[in-house]
């Protein structure tokens, strides 16, 4: 059935880790393993229980094929030019064991080949990204791209490579720089460029930077404003959360097959190696700043709250190239992410496009970005970041203009339509943030969650909900009779909101539960926004196979411990904590880290763990003082606090045995956690079985 790549100790897509403070209050730091499932077959389900395409299914499909542009074809001309070289591997294997990358998984999409499965738009995406290799894009400049979610870019500087944005592990950045060295010129790396504080994008950077080289001064690690403040604290506290609905999102644990996962939009999937971030040498202050790298000139443009919190883009005068990040490529990108963000600001994010092009779009020869593939010559390049400038713009404006006419966030992704211009454009095409959610999520960030309906205020859980509109349907017999009748009539939507009422009341119902899966499979399939479509294959998957259970990976490099800051660190402990295990406890701890500093005053009152940096508590209950450098020690887990104190590297005064009672609050978070009810006691399967492994409780931090 499938067939599992069992990967390396850092997960896909993510740094994942735990933070135990358990007996002898240490920390541990655990990076999930990840998988890089394939399906044995592409012209069989992986699923036993999975279904074909319906005639509905196929009809939307067929239809598509003959309405989108498809006589536009410069895309593929694009994807290709310059091509000098393919991969010298398309499985790269982790350094800790496993995979850390597999794109030949998706070599199905270069058979040309219609698959009645995947939406022809999403198809054609995918075709293009997997469009791989290397590539020339303008003299002195070589792009990489199938190595990873990102690509990876390289700069000939005066005396060696200026890389852009080094992948997200080490493995496939390190593989990229063998590359060009062996097909183009071999040449030591002189600076990395960073455009952003997400993972897919600065994660590799030990795989082309050379320790030694840094540490003489000879490479510098150039990143925008507020950069190192990013990387992590983006996705701490809610990770556990977050890493979870990547199972939806990014399908995580779909085999890549026509029936599953089937690319991602931006590219097709993200690698699993060896996560690491260094320092800068450089952070670009000014909203424009312009110096050389390796005696190029170049000005680097902040666009902060755009895609990322720090993102920048970078444009090089000399070379009439225009670098657009992750600000501007061939999708359009989340305004609210699946997996669970922040909403972004969609009038910010135009704005700065619309700069872009201003200051550089109308002179730049080549447009080149952190994913897919370059435009050429102004009037291409100006025609892309027009058009994207007005999307999100129109995005932002027209959601407000219908939500000032009493539109909410519950209709809105059902009238909000693109302009119609725009939706005959292959790069103003959803693909990685759907006009649907994106949509929800502009009126989510000016209005919130509630519609002003007085009933969505405080209603009941669904849980409670769902056993009356059962009950008041007449019972489950006729939900399933009036269910099937609408999915035979290829009413997704209808059956879906019936049968999801039966499930929640009747979890163990399995006609409901296997109806619901075939019907979130259909409308799955006709998705053209990759996002949308794994998030239905996969709550059919959990549907019908249960949660996936897996072990535990270990260990997460110290770079990310790093990183973190102290106060983030206890501010996490205090989301761990489990107040309901804290009630009646009251103490106040000091903490003090003289190598860097800081001071933290501690309170556990009222149930609720607080810290405050800068501040120490007048008359503490306990004092501790350990170096940063060797807290980090503890934060990942390598030592106890109780062995940091034994043997004298941690200092305490007070009563030690408050780091036990607080360490008895702790509750590690489980990946696990239902999310459609009655999964996580489904005929869960077993790793060994043909199955699944996942990432242990986590944190995540990731982009996108
Ligand atoms: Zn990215």
């Amino acid at each position: 059935m499938f067939q599992y790549r069992k990967s390396a100790p850092i997960a896909a897509l993510i740094v994942t880790y735990s933070l135990t403070f358990a007996s002898g209050s240490a920390l541990a730091a655990a990076a999930g393993g990840s998988t890089l499932p394939r399906a044995e077959s592409i012209d069989k389900h992986f699923d036993p229980q999975g279904k074909p395409p319906s005639e509905h299914t196929l009809k939307i499909i067929r239809e598509a094929r003959k309405s989108f542009p498809f006589e536009d074809t410069r895309d593929y001309d694009e994807a290709s030019k310059g091509f000098i070289a393919p991969l010298n591997e398309m499985v790269i294997p982790a350094d800790g064991g496993g995979t850390a990358w597999d794109i030949e998984r998706y070599e199905w999409l270069t058979e040309g080949r219609d698959f009645d499965s995947i939406h022809p738009s999403m198809q054609r995406q995918s075709e293009l990204n997997q469009k791989t290799g290397l590539f020339e894009i303008n003299p002195g400049i070589y792009q990489i791209r199938g190595l990873d979610l990102a690509n990876i870019t390289f700069v000939r500087g005066k005396t060696g490579w200026i890389v852009f944005d080094p992948l997200t592990s080490l493995e496939p950045a390190r593989a990229g720089l063998e590359l060009i060295n062996e097909k183009v010129e071999r040449l030591p790396v002189t600076a990395v460029i960073i455009s952003h504080s997400h993972g897919d994008h600065f994660g590799g950077v030990r795989g082309v930077v050379d320790p030694e080289r840094l540490e003489a001064g000879g490479t510098e690690i150039i990143v925008p404003r507020d950069f190192e403040q990013h990387t992590i604290s983006e996705n701490v506290y809610a990770g556990n959360a977050m890493n979870r609905r990547l199972f939806y999102q990014y399908g995580v644990l779909l085999p890549a097959s026509p029936y599953g996962h089937a690319g991602q939009g931006l590219a097709q999937n993200v690698s699993a190696g060896r996560i690491g971030v260094l320092p800068a040498t450089h952070v670009v202050e000014e909203d424009i700043e312009e110096f050389d790298v390796d005696g190029i000139r170049m000005i680097f443009q902040n666009t902060p709250r755009t895609e990322a919190p720090s993102e920048m883009n970078t444009y090089l005068p000399d070379m009439k190239a225009l670098w657009m990040a992750e600000n501007v490529s061939n999708v359009i990108h989340n305004i609210y992410t699946l997996r669970g963000a922040q909403v972004r600001d969609a009038l910010a994010w135009s704005k700065y496009i619309s700069r872009a092009y201003h200051m550089f779009g109308q002179e730049a020869d080549v447009m080149f970005a952190s994913h897919s593939w370059p435009r050429w010559g102004s009037e291409r390049i100006g025609e892309v970041l027009r058009a994207q400038r007005d999307q999100y713009a129109h995005l932002n404006n027209q959601v407000l203009h219908l939500a000032n006419q009493g539109v909410t966030i519950n209709q809105i992704h059902n009238v909000y339509e693109q302009p119609d211009n725009l939706k005959q454009e292959w790069f103003t095409r959803g693909y990685h943030g759907s006009m649907e959610h994106n949509s929800r999520g502009v009126w989510m960030r000016y209005l919130g969650f509630w519609d002003a309906n007085p009933t969505t205020l405080i209603p009941l859980s669904p849980e409670d909900s769902a056993p009356l509109y059962v009950e008041m349907m007449g019972g489950s017999k006729k939900i399933i009779k009036k269910g099937q009748k609408l999915f035979d009539e290829g009413k997704y939507r209808h059956a879906q909101e019936i049968l999801t009422k039966l499930v929640w009341a009747e979890p163990d119902n399995k006609p409901a539960r296997a109806l619901l899966a075939d019907t979130w499979e259909q409308f799955g399939y006709q998705q053209e926004n990759p996002g949308l479509r794994n998030s239905f294959l996969a709550g059919a998957f959990e549907l019908r196979n249960g949660i996936p259970i897996g072990n535990t990976a270990n260990s997460l490099g110290p770079d990310m411990i790093q990183a973190m800051s102290t106060e983030l660190f206890l501010n996490f402990l205090g989301i761990r904590m489990d107040s309901r295990k804290a009630e009646g406890l009251e103490f106040s701890i000091n903490l003090i880290t003289p190598d860097n500093g800081e001071m933290f005053a501690i309170d556990m009152s009222n149930a609720t763990l607080t810290n405050v940096e800068g501040f120490l508590n007048e008359d503490p209950d306990l004092t501790i003082t350990i170096d940063r450098s060797d807290l980090e020690n503890i934060m990942i887990g390598e030592k106890s606090f109780a062995a940091s104190i034994e043997e004298g590297i941690a200092q305490t005064e007070g009563d030690v045995s408050l780091l036990k009672q607080l360490g008895a609050t702790m509750v590690n978070f489980e990946l696990g956690f239902e999310i459609v009810p009655g999964t996580s006691t489904g005929p869960q399967v077993d790793l060994e079985l043909n199955t699944f492994e996942v990432n242990d409780e986590s944190i995540q931090m990731r982009g996108e």
